[in-house]
């Protein structure tokens, strides 16, 4: 970063190979806040032999597991140590406000922790064969070689949902920040280092996923590709595996469902609405993005929504006073505004916003304003597609049996939220929806100690929780006779 080499491969820090750089601009003025080296195909190939070499020779997946797990722990101490430079450059980076960038290094923390706990307690399985000679253990090893690419939104809180367990099990890895927002993730691979990762184990490129896709995952010498984006690079990595029959975790995008029934409790309710969807400026895959709404509130609803939406302080991250930044480029800003004209075009009602901000402080940023479009349904594209940005649709339901079925009514199944002060209703409510997590009168939140994951084109695996460390492990059978003995099946011999 800024002169420093960017690329660790093979335990080296290192320029890229054509010295080529890349520009990170801070979407909150459009200022250039770092060159990073941009890494060649070349480049990320050495890092995946790196990564095979390092796994081959065979020392860390034999480093005793409560060595790793305290490697973990060390992490985590040192990430509350340099908590604020790492939240400084994620605003700096993704344009979302300081505030939310400090809880994710919070978050990353306890994912370390999280992990550096679980994998020195998990335990081999002894399996009773009704044989006392024979001991049958079920054993977990590492998977080996990981390729790990995250996306721009949550870039070290996604990467460590993946480097944690990764390191846990005893894999070895490449892993690839989303080339919008690298600075977190360099800072943590410094870090990582600091706290005694060996050489080989964590490599790192950045650079355009296009560019560098087919050297990390149309590569034999991968054994696992865990992927959080978007829901078109998660079916080009997944054909791109099949080839090598390699095992792919994707966590894909979401067009999530936020279901309000008449019962529900006003206050938190419309303010769980507000944040569920503009929170980081709707650039979140589990954003509460369609308002279900039962008839008989719906106006009252969506006019204090409304009114709500207009108070929100959208400003630059580093100001104290914003509560939501800007969207993370022009071009995805582009995008943005392509779905609002979209939105129009269906015949939807734009209720707010649909505009960047007229503040001329903000005019050199990506802003966007907080949007809502009324009168939706589910024929539009604006309510089936991830605009992913700050835009709320509006659809109306009178019967239970049609809030389920719009709820379900997405080609996603990523997450999803009820509220009803009815607990029969919201245990059916929970139990129908198809979707990855479901809030019930609450939205958002997660632990790393629970399973997260999608349903349908969200993705396949889980990441967080155990299952988000078996994911880097496979599982063998030892079948150990300790008194062996002819098996006298061909008797002619
Ligand atoms: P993206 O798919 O454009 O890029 C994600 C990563 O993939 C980047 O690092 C990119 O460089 C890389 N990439 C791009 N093409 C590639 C290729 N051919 N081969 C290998 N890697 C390639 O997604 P994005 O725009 O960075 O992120 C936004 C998306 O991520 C949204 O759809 C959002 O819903 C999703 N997301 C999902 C979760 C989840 O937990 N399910 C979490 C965060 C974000």
């Amino acid at each position: 970063m800024n002169g420093d080499p960017d690329l660790l491969i093979g335990g080296e820090w290192i320029h890229a190979s054509d010295g080529g750089l890349r520009q990170i601009v801070n979407p909150a003025d459009g200022s250039v806040v770092a060159s990073v080296d941009e890494a060649t195909t070349e480049d990320a190939r050495r890092a995946v032999a790196a990564a095979r070499a390092t796994f081959d020779e065979g020392a860390w997946a034999a480093t005793p597991v409560a060595e790793r797990a305290a490697l973990l722990l060390r992490i985590a101490d040192l990430l509350e140590r340099d908590k604020e430079q790492i939240a400084h450059l994620e605003t700096l980076d993704t344009g979302k406000t300081l505030v939310e960038s400090r809880i994710d290094i919070d978050d990353v923390v306890s994912v370390f922790r999280y992990y550096g706990g679980l994998v020195a307690v998990q335990a081999d399985r002894v399996v009773d064969v009704g044989d006392p000679t024979v001991i049958s253990r079920v054993v977990r090893e590492p998977i080996g070689v990981c390729v790990l690419i995250a996306p721009w939104n949550y870039p070290l809180l996604q990467m460590s949902w993946k480097i944690a367990p990764a390191l846990g099990a005893g894999c070895t890895m490449v892993a690839k920040p989303s080339e919008v927002t690298p600075l977190s993730t360099i800072a943590f691979v410094r870090l990582a280092e600091e706290a005694g990762v060996p050489s080989g184990v964590l490599n790192l490129v950045q650079g355009s996923g296009a560019v560098l896709g087919s050297a990390l995952t149309d590569n034999s010498d991968v054994d696992f590709i865990s992927f959080t984006g978007g829901l078109a690079t998660g079916r080009i990595i997944s054909e791109v595996a099949a080839e090598h029959v390699t095992k792919v975790a994707v966590e894909l995008g979401g067009k999530n469902p936020h279901i309000v029934f008449a019962d529900a409790d006003w206050e938190s309710s419309v303010d769980q609405v507000l944040t569920g969807v503009f929170l980081h400026s709707g650039q979140v895959c589990s954003a509460g993005t369609r308002l279900i709404i039962e008839e008989s509130i719906a106006d009252d609803f969506v006019a204090e929504l409304v009114r709500r939406a207009e108070l929100i302080r959208v400003g630059n991250g580093m100001d104290a006073a914003s509560e939501t930044g800007p969207l993370v480029s022009e071009q995805h800003r582009a995008k943005v505004e392509a779905y609002v004209e979209l939105g129009i075009s269906e015949g939807a009602k734009l209720v707010t916003g649909g505009v960047r901000p007229s503040d001329p402080a903000l005019a050199a940023g990506s802003f966007f304003l907080p949007t809502i479009f009324d009168n939706c349904d589910r024929s539009m594209r604006i309510v089936q597609e991830e605009t992913f940005g700050p835009i709320l649709t509006v659809e109306r339901f009178v019967t239970e049996a049609e809030a389920i079925r719009l709820g379900n009514d997405t080609e996603y199944g990523l997450a999803g939220g009820v509220r009803t002060t009815d607990p029969a209703r919201g245990e059916r409510m929970v139990r129908a929806l198809r979707h990855g997590t479901i809030w019930l009168n609450d939205f958002g939140y997660y632990t790393a100690a629970a399973e997260w994951g999608g349903f349908k084109k969200s993705g396949n695996g889980r990441e967080l929780g155990p299952t988000g460390l078996t994911e880097y492990q496979e599982i063998k059978h030892i079948w150990h006779n300790t008194a062996p003995k002819p098996a006298e099946w061909f008797k002619g011999v």
